[in-house]
């Protein structure tokens, strides 16, 4: 077993059996899809359509001529109803292609790249942008961007996020299980691009069926897997690097500082499935759990589907619900409405019970230090919400904070349940509105 540990980390209750074998269901795309136009990071896209105007599944609908975008394409055929703003699921309300399903499929063309072994690395991260490909991780970073770092930047390593290690969601372990060749040969091509011999995909040893899976699927390629000890947050780009290569990444700094490039074994496998069969990114796999569900399952939807779509399919309790979080419970975003839509960074939909959310007030911090302990950035969060409290922004940088990957270990470890994730949020939010001044 490949583990060389990180420092700090926790063991929250995995909660992963709830859908741990439930194989993906391909849910029927509903009759309103609600396509916001960002769906990475980076900036928002203009829409190519207009209101009365037919689509096709697959079809280009939004792009820009900014550098960190990345277009999208609609996910059904039908008609464009109305572009407004609606409901986001990452803040507040954002402009949105509403498109009404005409339950045909009919898709547009779709450019490919058959023989990639032989294609050009420009053309391939072309078609990658073209196929509206970002990292499916949750991050949502534009994929062409990552696979073409700068020409001085030397990178001997691809490393693969299999970890999946938020609990309770399982899209990325049945991905492994149940489609491991689209992701090695998504590793192939990923290897061409970077010119790359090594690449290893690393796996928590939780998942013992997707380890075989994937092992299965790499003999003869020269891919390494990688099990890996079990331990909250491994999947943390810098965390994977120390505990699978042993490489410290420098505060500040970008994995290609250490000769690495990560890729999340979903995003692999959406570059096989857009260069080989020519499909944009318009589906995704969710996991829906929580004890509110009463059937959680993991799901294959339509980019756009409403999360109460999601939730009435797999028999919600709405009157037990105390909390809706897309993604895991440490780093996902709370949800204040059942009308946002799946975006491209949706790997899971929660609705928690008051027995699984904390209802704790928060104390007096008791300068126990757990959470310096459990950070594995090395910081200190008691300090941030500290400050915060005074805010003392103008300190709270020299503390570090924009090295803070949101984790929320600090807080999940916390006996004193003080709000250290949201005091870093803010902190952030200040630092950068103080530097734009
Ligand atoms: S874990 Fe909580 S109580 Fe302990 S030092 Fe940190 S903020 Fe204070
Ligand atoms: S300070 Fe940031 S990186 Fe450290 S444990 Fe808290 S949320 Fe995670």
């Amino acid at each position: 077993m490949r583990f060389f540990g990180f420092r700090g980390g926790v063991h929250p209750p995995e909660n992963k059996l709830q859908t741990e074998n439930a194989p993906v269901e391909v849910l029927k795309a509903p009759k309103m899809i609600y396509v916001a136009l960002l769906q990475h990071i980076g900036s928002p896209l203009d829409p190519l359509v207009k209101i009365g105007d037919k689509v096709l599944k697959g079809q280009k609908i939004a792009d820009s001529q900014a550098f960190m975008s990345s277009p999208i394409h609609s996910p059904v055929s039908g008609t464009v109803k109305k572009i407004e703003q609606h409901v986001f699921p990452l803040m507040g309300r954002i402009n949105t292609v509403i498109i009404e399903n005409d339950e045909q499929d009919t898709w547009a063309e779709l450019p490919k790249i058959e023989n990639w072994e032989t294609a050009d690395k420009k053309d391939l991260l072309a078609m990658i942008r073209e196929k509206g490909i970002v990292g499916i991780g949750g991050a949502s970073f534009p994929t062409h961007i990552k696979l073409n770092p700068p020409a001085d930047t030397k990178i001997d390593t691809l490393l693969l996020n299999g970890a999946e290690c938020e609990p309770y969601l399982n899209s990325d372990n049945r991905l492994m299980l149940e489609h491991p060749e689209k992701i090695i040969k998504g590793i192939q091509i990923i290897k061409k691009i970077l010119g790359v011999e090594t690449a290893i995909v690393g796996i928590e040893e939780n998942k013992p069926q997707a380890i075989a899976s994937m092992q299965k699927a790499a003999e003869g390629t020269g891919i390494e897997i990688a099990p890996l000890k079990t331990k909250y947050p491994q999947g943390g780009e810098k965390q994977l690097i120390k505990a699978v290569l042993d490489r410290q990444v420098p505060s500040g700094k970008l994995p290609s500082a250490v000769g690495v490039v990560v890729q999340n074994t979903g995003t692999a496998a959406a570059i096989y499935d857009g260069i080989v069969n020519g499909i944009p990114l318009i589906e995704k796999v969710v996991t829906v759990s929580g004890k509110g569900i009463a059937n959680p399952k993991n799901v294959k939807v339509a980019i756009g589907t409403p999360f109460s779509y999601l939730l009435d399919h797999c028999g919600v309790n709405r009157e037990i619900v105390d909390k809706l979080v897309m993604g895991g419970p440490m780093m996902g975003m709370a949800q204040f409405s059942e009308e946002a839509p799946v975006i491209k960074g949706t790997s899971g939909l929660l609705a928690l019970t008051k027995e699984e959310t904390n209802p704790y007030k928060p104390k007096s911090c008791i300068g126990c230090a757990k959470c310096v302990d459990a950070c594995p950035m090395g910081l200190e969060p008691l300090m941030f919400a500290r400050l915060a409290a005074f805010e003392q922004w103008d300190k709270i940088g020299a503390y570090n904070l924009m090295d803070c990957i949101e984790c929320g270990s600090c807080a999940y470890i916390c006996p004193a349940n003080r709000p250290l994730t949201e005091a870093i949020k803010i902190g952030k939010a200040k630092l950068r509105a103080m530097k734009k001044k």
